[in-house]
């Protein structure tokens, strides 16, 4: 047995069993190195990137430390982003099924309070959220991190660009000095050393190389003018055919101008910047997650700690000025060993940033001229599903089973015809597969008195409509 497989690390067997089951044969090189000492209870400092395995290399220690029958939050990890605590909450969700009943709470801003209080108020064993949000729990009183075993930051280094630092002393103040602490971070420059080494004990550091040559990364720059940009992507797009890619721009100006031309064409495109309604934002990362939405248009800011499982490509639009943002944005293509496109537009003027990717990435940009793409331009693919956007949710104790069960019974879907189901808690995202959409809606609605806009589930009568790109 290698020494990478996770039964070397002599976990409680209906764990490793869980493991199995989710497919986690061998253990990434991130896991490999940080598991050993966190399982041992040392503080750690690991560098690692999203995708790289990093929560379960922090979470399978958390869970293991953690006492089920103890209704005391024993757990909290403190993420840059909402959409990345949900990420990291559902992760360890999954992992947690290897020893029964653990609560994880998400505690994020944006929404109401009243709910996550109701929620703490039954027990959490976990608790993952953004600082301010966690925060304003500890001054409410409706927090108690007085059990807290283990604590880890998640993306330290964002969460410290993005201005969390105070709010994170403050949390830190509120656990037991006696603790495990596990910081993550991609990069671990020295301020960030400096700042964080009073929340942590003798921490032992852990940096693991990211071997280029396994990552199936394929880098190719494209030579534009200075006024074909939004074509040029267009190009690029009807080339390669990614089934879903983000398109990053350095402005939310150029984000909305070429998600527009895109859409005109008829790529199923959204728009994703700061300084968006958060309803809008969360409607564009449901559509994005269900394929309704293939290809995403986004500022760097807006993208960050987005779930991207199976992306296709990452096309830069305009290149970041700061070559780490750029490996950041092409690390989401490729994951898990599978191939993906990193393709970069650059104009003249761009090329000194290109020039600083080289050397920061050590490799040398393999160009292409945009011609070599040839004229026959294809017809855009829009989105394989579209989202039916559904007035009722937790509230309503709307399950995704009962949205299953009427459109497979009532409207007379296949289970595979329809899509991911997410349940919000006033309104619910159900993907359908396009070419049956419209029948499924009719069937829905059977005629019903209360009008065109109402669907029938489980009896009882609910809006919906059909969300526009
Ligand atoms: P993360 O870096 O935590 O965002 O994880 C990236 C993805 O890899 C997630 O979808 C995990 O479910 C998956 N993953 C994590 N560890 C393993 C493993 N040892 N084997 C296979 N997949 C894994």
């Amino acid at each position: 047995m290698s020494d990478t497989s996770f039964a070397s690390l002599q976990l409680p067997a209906p764990f490793l069993a869980n493991l199995t089951q989710l497919g986690y044969h061998a253990m990434t090189p991130v896991q490999a190195a940080t598991l050993p000492p966190a399982l041992g209870g040392h503080d750690l400092i690991a560098q690692a990137q999203t995708g790289s395995g990093k929560t379960a290399a922090f979470g399978i220690g958390m869970l293991l430390r953690l006492n089920p029958a103890l209704f005391a939050v024993q757990g909290l990890v403190m993420c840059p982003t909402r959409e990345l605590a949900d990420q990291v909450a559902n992760e360890l969700r999954r992992l947690a099924r290897g020893i029964g009943n653990v609560k994880v709470v998400v505690l994020t801003g944006g929404v109401p309070m009243r709910p996550q209080i109701a929620t703490l108020e039954f027990g959490a064993h976990i608790v993952v959220g953004t600082p301010g949000r966690i925060l304003d729990h500890l001054g409410k009183g409706t927090l108690d991190l007085a059990r807290l075993r283990t604590l880890v930051l998640d993306e330290a280094d964002r969460m410290t660009d993005m201005g969390f630092y105070d709010d994170i002393a403050a949390i830190v103040r509120a656990c037991p000095m006696h603790r495990q602490t596990l910081l993550f971070s991609a990069t671990y420059p020295d301020d960030i050393r400096e700042a964080t080494a009073r929340f942590l004990n003798a921490p032992q550091e852990i940096t693991v190389e990211a071997k280029r040559e396994e990552s199936g990364i394929a880098q190719r720059f494209y030579e534009i003018g200075f006024d074909n940009r939004l074509e040029a992507a267009a190009r690029l797009l009807a080339h390669f055919r990614p089934a879903s890619a983000i398109l990053f721009c350095n402005t939310k100006a150029r984000c909305r101008e070429l998600a527009d031309y895109l859409r005109g064409q008829g790529w199923s495109a959204r728009a994703l910047y700061g300084e968006m309604e958060q309803r809008d934002r969360d409607e564009t990362l449901a559509m994005f997650a269900n394929r309704s939405c293939t290809v995403l248009v986004a500022t760097d800011v807006a993208a960050r700690g987005i779930d991207v499982a199976s992306l296709e490509a990452v096309i830069n639009v305009d290149v970041s000025k700061d070559p780490e943002v750029h490996v950041h944005r092409i690390g989401r293509t490729g994951r898990a060993g599978e191939s993906g496109e990193a393709l970069t537009l650059a104009a003249p003027n761009e090329k000194k940033w290109v020039k600083l990717i080289e050397a920061y990435a050590q490799m040398e940009a393999e160009w292409h001229p945009l011609a070599e793409l040839g004229d026959d331009i294809h017809p855009a693919d829009p989105a394989p599903m579209l989202t039916l956007l559904i007035a009722g949710g937790k509230k309503d104790k709307l399950r995704p089973g009962d949205l299953l069960g009427a459109l497979t019974g009532d409207a007379g879907l296949a289970k595979e015809q329809v899509g991911k189901i997410q349940i919000g808690e006033f309104a619910s995202y159900v993907a359908l597969d396009r070419r049956v959409a419209d029948e499924a809606f009719a069937r829905l609605n059977g005629g019903n008195p209360l009008g065109p806009e109402f669907g029938t589930v489980k009896g009882r009568n609910f809006k919906m409509r059909w969300i526009e790109l």
